[in-house]
């Protein structure tokens, strides 16, 4: 399904939908409704479940990310490719932005940190 940014407000509709822990900008549902209900999506893109690997597991955004980056930044779907072009770099740089408007909960990545 292509993606028609709307011209009203395509930024937060980005926002909206975007994963607050990779920056993977197009889950299918936000991560969590305006009530704070988690979607219980998992990303396709760093496999973070809202609602159960923060709810139920107690992992933050912040620690999630760390240990995805540290694994590697993997695309985590099996049923899901990747889309082309992808690249987790970009992303976590595009979410460091959004996250720096402070519209994305939690810390921005760190970019400094060493990707081995
Ligand atoms: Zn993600």
């Amino acid at each position: 399904m292509p993606r028609q940014p709307s011209t009203k407000e395509p930024l937060m509709k980005e926002l909206e939908n975007t994963c607050p822990v990779c920056g993977y900008d197009q889950l299918a549902e936000p991560a969590r409704n305006r009530t704070g209900g988690a979607s219980m999506e998992i990303c396709p893109c760093c496999g973070f479940q809202f609602g159960v690997t923060d709810d139920d597991k107690g992992l933050t955004y912040d620690e999630y990310r760390h240990e995805w980056i540290t694994t590697g930044m993997k695309w985590a779907s099996k049923s899901q490719k990747q889309p082309k072009g992808w690249n987790p770099q970009t992303q976590l740089g595009n979410l460091a932005l959004l996250a720096t408007r402070k519209r994305v909960k939690g810390r921005p990545p760190r970019l400094s940190l060493q990707y081995a």
